[in-house]
This record gives C-alpha cells, structure tokens and sequence, in this order.
C-alpha cells in the first residue's frame, strides 16, 4: 500500500504537498492574527442572559465532538456565581423598598399587578412557579419587556422542600429555572426565593452557583389572609421599619384585596419619600 511512496515521483510529490501544507498552515495564521482582533465583542456578546451555566453538579460531561447528535459546542457557564446568603436588601442606596411578588403568574391577577405597576412607574420582583410560567409564557414576558425581574419560586411550591433530599431539592430548584427561562425566551433569572421560606444551605447553594440570589422579605403583607386592602396597607406601614424586602402575592388565591392595595400602598411609599428598587444580586 506505500509502494508509491518508495518512488522518487512519490518523495518529490510528499515534500511538495509539505511544502504546500506548511504555506496553507501558515496562512491560516496569518489570517487568524488579522482577524482577531476584529472580535473583541465576542465575549460580550456570549454574556448575553441567554447563555446559562451547566445546572447540575457534577456537570454533565460534554457529548464527543464526533458524535452526529452532539449539541452546537455551547460556551463555558458565563453567569457568575453569586453569594448565597439570604438577601434583603435594596440596590438602590438610601430610602428605598423592593415589591415582590410570589406565587404566579396567574393569568387573572398578574395583569392587574402589572398595571398598577405600570400607573406607578414602579418595577418589582416576580418570584414565579416553574409549570405556570410555562403555562403562561405571555405573562412572563410581559413581567420581563416591562423591567420588572424574575424570581425562581420552585416547580411545587412544598414549603418543607427543607426537611426533604439534596436532590429532590435541587430538581424543585433547578427544573422551574428552565421552565422560567424557557417561558421568558431566555431572561435571566436573578432570584430564588424557597416557598415559605424553606431555604437550607444547599438549595442556597445551588441556587447561587446558578445565578440566583436567594431572596428574603422583611415585611409580609398577608395578603393572602386577605384582611382588605386597607389592613395589607397597614401591615405594611406598620412593619415597614423591618427592611426594605416587601412581600405580597400575584397568584396561589383571589388577590383582588392585593391590586387594591398595592395601588394604595405604593401612592403611599413614594408620598413618604420611599424609592422602588430591586434586592441586592451581588
Ligand atoms: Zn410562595
């Protein structure tokens, strides 16, 4: 089979294809060098929110480049991890609060909420769960296309997620991330809030290296008590001194007493010299 090559046609030929070989490769570089540095955006560009991070530890080995159903090579995780205590407090220096809102999107009440958001120039925090924002994509994108932020709120909403496995943990967490982010065609998701409250150092920690911070509240309204709207407003007064993290609910009941107070809430924090900011990520 290498007879050809014991010829000197065969030798003469081999260093002549070398020769080109090494001109091509040589070449290449040359354009390579020219080229680069035409993208200096390319990095920028792959922080866009639609690149994720692997979610899951250990990270899932990648497919081999041979293989015909290996996914386009994806860029390495980009969203930087974040500290995994439980935060509080606002962005915004000063006299400033967070809304939040848990539980939806429910396609009757979310809209209101957005609304009144709207009339007030104010941006919140939607904590939502994972199978009704896919249910509702409409919705998320709207919370997402208005500047408000997405929150991760789990795929069940079991408040003792805390008493159960690591892994059943981190599924709740992790699998209502890619519903959100499915739902929202790519937002980043900033949060997570544990339902509840049922947060453990390793659904923080899973949450965290995923790009979320975990979210706390200062001042629950008990909105879902639904005492009236006068009442969620006077919880919130009375409570506020707690922190800036409020809580209310756009879903998970009827939540009519909730559009009312927010309405009522709001004219009254910006009236008492109060800014709308986002919770802390970093
Ligand atoms: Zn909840």
């Amino acid at each position: 089979m290498s007879q050809w090559r014991s010829t000197p046609e065969g030798r003469s030929w081999l260093r002549v294809t070398g020769s080109v070989t090494v001109a091509v490769v040589v070449m290449a570089a040359l354009f390579s060098a020219l080229l680069a540095p035409r993208e200096p955006g390319k990095a920028t560009v792959a922080r866009d929110r639609k690149e994720r991070p692997e979610r899951t530890a250990p990270a899932t080995p990648p497919a081999p480049a041979s293989s015909p159903r290996a996914a386009p090579p994806r860029a390495a995780p980009l969203t930087p991890a974040v500290p995994d205590s439980i935060q509080h407090q606002a962005e915004t220096p000063g006299r400033a609060v967070n809304i939040t809102f848990d539980d939806g999107p429910d396609p009757r009440w979310t809209p209101q909420i957005l609304d009144v958001l709207r009339w007030h120039h104010v941006h919140a925090t939607f904590c939502m769960i994972g199978p009704q924002a896919l249910a509702h994509p409409d919705l998320v994108r709207r919370v997402v296309d208005e500047g408000h932020r997405l929150c991760d709120h789990t795929v069940h909403h079991d408040t003792t997620m805390n008493h159960k496995p690591l892994g059943y943990q981190e599924s709740e967490t992790l699998d209502a991330l890619a519903m959100i982010e499915e739902a929202s065609g790519g937002a980043r998701v900033e949060y997570f809030r544990a339902p509840g409250g049922a947060f453990t150092p390793g659904n923080r920690a899973r949450a965290a290296r995923n790009g979320m911070r975990p979210l706390g509240w200062n001042v629950d309204t008990k909105d879902y008590e639904e005492p009236g709207a006068t009442a969620i407003l006077r919880t919130l007064r009375d409570e506020i001194h707690n922190g800036p993290t409020i809580l209310f609910h756009d879903g998970g009941g009827y939540r009519g007493q909730t559009v009312e107070a927010l309405d009522l809430a709001l004219t009254w924090l910006r009236a008492h010299g109060y800014a709308f900011s986002f919770p802390k990520v970093g």
